[in-house]
């Protein structure tokens, strides 16, 4: 492409030549020439050289001009792809589900991902080394040894909150892997960090529930081999203690047999495979019946089963379902009750409409304060010897809390020792209308029918 100076130069030595061939022609030609004439032609000429020379220059110029905008304006444009590709790597990085931390060759830090500052608690500091990343010297080895050793690294490793506190400690599993930007060197390493703080927790759970199951189950089963030991070994001939053996045998097989079931059943609960059939029903009945299955039971103990709902007061839960929470309650209420106790069932609406909270009450043995917020665990009793006794799996509560969470409510518990219990259930007044039978309908508020009811007594 012509630059403007050497066209410039060229057109300024050419006008001067042509000024000087006019010049010398008209000398040797009109040498008679009027020089005020001559002065005049001169002048013409030379301005209308100059003008000349001035517009190309001019032209030139602006020429320049447009091309160097056009250049500026094609930077412009790599810039912003430049950015534009930056910031999209950076929102990629920033929403992969691991923490992310990406050093270089010299140890320093290129890049971290706004999962890895919440992982390692680490708000919106700013981070150079890797120090004010963290101090825990296993995520500082595995770095240098990836970077040293250029092999990949897995290891656990414990962040402490925002604060350095232990309290809200996470376990993190890191992946380091060498950055290789050609095949000849190592250029940084990559650190992957996950959250297995839940699946640790569960696994550690699942660990104690194997433990407890397996326990439960060996004592009914080392009681029913003894037994049929005995009984082998010469016990049939005495008839009345072979009867007796004979029950004892039958009482553990049935333990064990409430046992496998309640644990099926709470695990198909816990894994969400228990479809609830939610339907509009007066809860008064459902009561009833709960307490006509029981009868033979409280009749035993000498316990009053007191049903206090009234007929107005209707529920939007699955009958089966509900029928099971108050079943389990209500056995435990007449089995840790006192001679001649007494069992009341009551319902009512929350201040605001919202739930339905439905109460059972006794009068009996109460749980101590230290115990209370572990009874919805499972296995968890305050008296083992006395809850096996009574035939008890220690899954009944676990149960009823997993059944009310699955319907969108609540259980909760209070109790004085020595007065009695009440668990309080407490299930949503209204639910949405796509999770109803059509015939249901879902402005229908099971509250402000208990609270009408309330009003009217
Ligand atoms: P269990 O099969 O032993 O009844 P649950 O899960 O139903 O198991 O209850 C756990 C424990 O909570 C019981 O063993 C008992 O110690 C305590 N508990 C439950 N309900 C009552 C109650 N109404 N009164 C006193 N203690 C209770």
């Amino acid at each position: 492409m012509p630059t403007g100076k050497p066209q410039l130069g060229a057109t300024i030595v050419g006008l001067a030549a042509l000024l000087a061939i006019y010049e010398t022609a008209g000398r040797w030609l009109l040498p008679r020439m009027n020089p005020a004439v001559s002065f005049l032609i001169t002048t013409v000429v030379a301005t209308l050289l100059i003008a000349t020379a001035l517009r190309l220059a001019i032209r030139t110029r602006q020429q320049l001009l447009r091309e160097s905008e056009h250049t500026l304006e094609s930077l412009r444009t790599e810039l912003t792809f430049t950015e534009q590709q930056r910031d999209c790597l950076r929102s990629i990085l920033d929403s992969v589900a691991g923490g992310l931390v990406i050093t270089g060759a010299d140890s320093r830090v290129q890049f971290i991902n706004s999962n890895a500052r919440r992982l390692l608690g680490l708000d919106q500091r700013l981070v150079g080394r890797m120090a004010d990343i963290s101090r825990d010297p296993q995520i500082h080895q595995a770095f240098a040894t990836v970077l040293g050793q250029g092999r990949q690294i897995e290891t656990r490793v414990e962040a402490r909150d925002g604060q350095g506190n232990n309290q809200g400690k996470r376990v993190l599993r890191l992946y380091a892997a060498p950055l290789r930007l050609n095949e000849k060197q190592i250029d940084g390493v990559v650190g992957t960090f996950i959250d297995i703080t839940q699946l640790e927790k569960l696994e550690r759970i699942r660990q104690e529930f194997l433990t407890n199951v397996s326990h439960e189950l060996r004592t009914p089963l080392s009681s029913i081999s003894a037994f049929v030991e005995t009984l082998l070994s010469g016990g049939l001939e005495d008839r009345e203690n072979s009867v007796r053996f004979l029950q004892t045998i039958q009482r553990n097989a049935e333990r064990m047999r409430d046992l496998v079931s309640d644990i099926a059943e709470l695990s198909a609960i816990e894994s969400g495979a228990v479809q609830l059939r939610l339907e509009q029903f007066p809860l008064g009945r459902l009561v009833d019946e709960v307490f006509l299955a029981l009868g033979p039971r409280c009749h035993k103990l000498r316990v009053q089963l007191c049903n206090e709902v009234t007929e107005a007061c209707h529920v939007i839960a699955d009958r089966r379902r509900l029928e099971q929470i108050l079943t389990n309650l209500a056995d435990n209420a007449i089995k840790f009750n006192r001679p001649d106790g007494k069992v009341v069932i009551t319902a009512s609406a929350a201040e605001d409409d919202s739930q339905i909270l439905i109460s059972v009450r006794d009068t009996g043995t109460g749980i101590p304060a230290h115990d209370l917020p572990r009874v919805f665990e499972r296995f968890y009793r305050v008296d083992k010897a006395r809850s096996r006794d009574l035939g008890g799996t220690g899954l009944g509560l676990a149960i009823v809390k997993h059944l009310a969470r699955a319907h969108g409510g609540e259980v909760s518990v209070t109790s004085e020792a020595g007065t009695g219990s009440e668990f309080v259930i407490k299930l949503p007044a209204r639910v949405a209308a796509d999770s109803l039978p059509v015939n249901i309908r879902p402005e229908t508020s099971v509250a402000s029918a208990a609270a009408d009811e309330a009003r009217r007594r």
